[in-house]
């Protein structure tokens, strides 16, 4: 049975290796000769995963949870384009924009767009980001890669750069202007300068359970040459470490935490976590890891049950009696919330009181000498390193 199992699951597994390759292809053209958008968002991220990955590529996985977490982008953005469709707001899917800068071929994927002239000319361009948990400020390189986009989209406008992936999209149209592909695809007629249109992106941040937006970006010269130029300098360390004039380690690295790192193929020799070999530690290192994932479960499952229980003493209607279960007893009570200062409600009172006084004072800085600080302690970091 168990090999049964396995065997479905490994189905599961190639097929979506397989659609990926295709659809990565498909959309996303022979990318060896070219650099994106997002190449460029990962330059930012690590620029020594982003070169080394260009370089060597990354293989094609066939670990289940890391092809379904790469999949779950897709669904996504198909769940997207339903919303779209069902209100019958046309868009266009994987807009590309293509262009050069210092020599090098530059092409932009642009998730949807939306145009339309009424009330007046309005293009928005929308990123969708699939994440497990909702970021509280979008990543950095997330906003480098729309300013990108934005920012190719205005500069190049009137200019014969813009095409429709035929395989994803209805509108297979090659090397048009913007407003010439909207006319076709999106049937609005767009001024031929793009100052006279109101042109806006926003990312979409998608998890399983929620969504949040961010934006709007609008086009920006600097933040488009910044990553232009970034994209330049990806470029020629991808051709030096082929041509073997730069080697692995002497690329930069992300500095500081960096989510990327336990996910990331090339952490296993990076420089980044080089230090002591001591494989003796090996057993008893191995045996707190076991332990901290047990303590989790077991976390997880007591949150599960204190959730049942609660539920089970709603249905009881015990309305804050006890409940006897043999020689023990339970109940359900309300907890006000914590209480907290709102530091910088009480700084800005207080300033207003002292400027009322004539009192100049540093309101922040006389807060700051009244802090306490803890005795400091000592955090122990285990990562498991890929690649
Ligand atoms: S492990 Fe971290 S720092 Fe090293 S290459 Fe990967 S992402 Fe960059």
């Amino acid at each position: 049975m168990k090999d049964r199992e396995e065997r479905l699951l490994n189905i599961i597994a190639s097929g979506l290796a397989q659609f990926q390759q295709s659809s990565t292809l498909q959309q996303l053209g022979d990318r060896a000769s070219y650099i994106g958008m997002s190449d460029v968002a990962s330059y930012f991220s690590c620029p020594r995963a982003a070169v080394l990955k260009r370089a060597h590529g990354q293989g094609q996985s066939r670990d289940l949870p890391q092809l379904l977490t790469l999949s779950r982008g897709h669904w996504f953005e198909n769940g997207v384009a339903q919303a779209f469709d069902g209100l019958m707001l046309p868009h266009i899917r994987q807009l590309e924009i293509s262009t050069q800068y210092e020599g090098v071929d530059f092409k932009a994927h642009l998730d949807f767009v939306l145009a339309t002239t009424q009330p007046r000319p309005t293009v928005r361009i929308l990123e969708v980001k699939s994440c497990q948990k909702l970021p509280e400020f979008l990543y950095s390189s997330y906003e480098m890669q729309v300013y990108g986009q934005i920012g190719l989209l205005a500069e190049n406008w009137n200019k014969p750069c813009f095409s429709c992936i035929p395989h994803t999209g209805a509108y297979p149209y090659d090397n048009l202007s913007f407003p010439s592909i909207a006319n076709i695809a999106l049937g609005a007629e767009l001024p031929w300068n793009v100052r006279d249109v109101d042109l806006e992106a926003w990312v979409l941040c998608l998890s399983m359970q929620d969504a949040k937006v961010f934006g709007p970006y609008i086009p920006d010269s600097n933040m488009l040459k910044t990553g232009l130029d970034a994209g330049v300098s990806l470029w020629k360390e991808i051709s030096a470490l082929k041509e073997g004039q730069l080697l692995a380690e002497d690329l930069k690295v992300a500095s500081g935490y960096h989510p990327l790192c336990s996910h990331c193929n090339y952490a296993g020799n990076c420089p980044k976590f080089t230090g002591l070999e001591h494989p003796e530690l090996r057993e008893q290192l191995e045996q707190l890891i076991t332990w901290k994932s047990e303590r989790s479960a077991l976390d997880e499952k007591i949150k599960q049950a204190e959730g049942e229980m609660k539920e089970m003493y709603a249905h009881i209607d015990a309305h804050g009696q006890w409940v006897s279960v043999g020689n023990r007893r339970f109940r359900v009570s309300d907890i006000p919330g914590r209480r907290s200062l709102d530091r910088d409600s009480l700084a800005e009172e207080i300033g207003v009181v002292f400027a009322m006084e004539g009192i100049d004072m540093d309101v922040p800085a006389m807060f700051a000498r009244h802090e306490k600080v803890g005795l400091p302690s000592s955090r122990l970091t285990i990562n498991t390193l890929k690649g």
